[in-house]
């Protein structure tokens, strides 16, 4: 979703006639799209910020904006510490970016623009430039409610607020028309999208009207949470040809007691339950998760249920982070903190692991058929054309220039460490 931010801010940049430029040195004004959801992310914005202030020094005419989650939750203060920054704006408001910088160039100074509160999700979409022209995202829902204890997202993207339908099949069309072939549908949790709305119009019944699109050949989502994932969804998820085989789903611990801390709302078996269900009714369903380690309270016996379901589960790639406390949230107050040392002993426990089951599962693709959307050049051998299954796997491989933006077949070949090597069937 910050990516996709940052898109927008992009055009609506490009809209007001400015260019990008691949050299910061040249930009005549630079934006900061942050975010805040671990202590890290904060710390390499604030880095960055700080950096930039010898561009300032050098060229006072820079502008040099803060925009994103960071802002949202610590604008007033950063403004403060670092007051050569001539612009913060949150994320509720990102549409304001054309008026304020005016007033910037203008020196009026109204630097900073912070809106509170969560606007329904109707306005137009706004201008997007984005660098790849066959897929899309597109926001279905922002903000969440579910609080979980670790997580700072319901304090600065406010409360769950789902586009309506109409909005969404729109602007999709729209996208279709313009060439784009994969949508990848974007919310906090898209699986609890339509909550506030007629229940008729839930995440389901949305997969399903966006399937009919044609010119749409492949549909993604992020972020899914385990609670809303019915057994209903599932089936549709099945049935759905556009529909990728592809599921990111975090678990973010295995033990029932750590589960509850975090006010996750289900139970190891539950998630379990759920994995076997994808499982059978989407045979070749590919599955990755987040993992959050060193939770406070988190016990030897706690981490090594999350390395249990691992194995178990065998997923294709995971996310882990090492716990942070962020502001506001219910965690940060708890008091059985795990040390640093103890942390950073499971994480690279968890690592090695994933390791191993990420490699015997990329075993398991070699000499398979697969569906690839083809994206453009190869970043690493300009030779080689890339693009990704509809499992999400990144292949390289040999082929006409012509195929780009195309559906072809591939057959993989070789297995690297995050890409794969393939050759063309037809
Ligand atoms: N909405 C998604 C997750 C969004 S945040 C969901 O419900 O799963 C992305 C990931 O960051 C989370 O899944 C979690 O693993 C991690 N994360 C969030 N807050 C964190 C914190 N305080 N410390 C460490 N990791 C965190
Ligand atoms: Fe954060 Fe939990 Fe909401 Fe995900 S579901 S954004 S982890 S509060």
């Amino acid at each position: 979703m910050n990516e996709h931010d940052s898109e927008k801010l992009g055009g609506l940049l490009e809209a007001e006639g400015y260019r990008a430029t691949a050299m910061v040195e040249q930009a005549d004004v630079i934006l900061l799209n942050t975010c805040c959801i671990r202590a890290k992310a904060d710390q390499k914005a604030l880095s960055l910020l700080g950096r930039l202030k010898l561009l300032k020094t050098k060229r006072p005419e820079l502008i040099i904006g803060l925009c994103g989650c960071l802002a949202q939750s610590q604008g007033a203060e950063i403004l403060k510490r670092a007051p050569y920054t001539d612009l913060v704006l949150g994320t509720h408001n990102l549409h304001r970016l054309p008026q304020l910088l005016k007033q910037v160039l203008a020196r009026k100074k109204p630097k900073l623009e912070l809106v509170e509160y969560s606007a329904p999700l109707t306005a137009k979409p706004l201008p997007v430039s984005r660098n790849n022209p066959y897929s899309a995202w597109v926001t279905i829902m922002e903000g969440c409610d579910n609080y979980c204890a670790y997580c700072v997202v319901p304090y600065v993207r406010g409360r769950e607020r789902s586009r309506p339908m109409r909005d969404i099949l729109t602007e999709v069309r729209q996208l279709a028309d313009g060439g784009v072939k994969e949508i990848t549908l974007l919310g906090q949790n898209v699986n609890s999208y339509g909550k506030a709305l007629d229940n008729e119009f839930g995440f389901p019944k949305l997969l399903e009207q966006l399937n009919q699109i044609s010119g749409i050949a492949r549909i993604r989502f992020v972020t899914s949470h385990p609670k809303d994932l019915s057994a209903s969804l599932i089936k549709r998820m099945a049935e759905l040809p556009k529909v990728c085989e592809h599921l990111h789903l975090p678990l973010q611990s295995g033990s029932d007691k750590v589960l509850a801390a975090m006010n996750r709302a289900y139970t190891q078996a539950e998630y379990l339950e759920k994995i076997q269900l994808l499982k059978e009714q989407i045979p070749r369903i590919s599955l990755t998760t987040d993992i959050i380690v060193g939770f406070p309270g988190e016990t030897e016996q706690d981490f090594e249920q999350t390395l249990t379901i691992l194995k178990t589960v065998q997923f294709d790639n995971l996310f882990s982070f090492i716990y942070s406390d962020r502001p506001h949230t219910a965690a940060s107050e708890f008091k059985a903190k795990i040390p640093r040392t103890v942390s950073r002993q499971r994480f690279q426990r968890l690592l090695k692991l994933q390791q191993e089951i990420a490699a015997s599962r990329r075993k398991l693709m070699l000499g398979q058929p697969e569906e690839v959307l083809v994206e453009g050049p190869s970043k690493t051998d300009a030779a080689k054309l890339t693009g990704r299954t509809r499992g999400n796997k990144l292949i390289h491989f040999t082929g006409s220039s012509d195929l780009i933006g195309e559906l072809i077949q591939l057959r993989i070949i070789a297995a690297g460490k995050n890409s794969f090597q393939g050759e063309v069937i037809s």
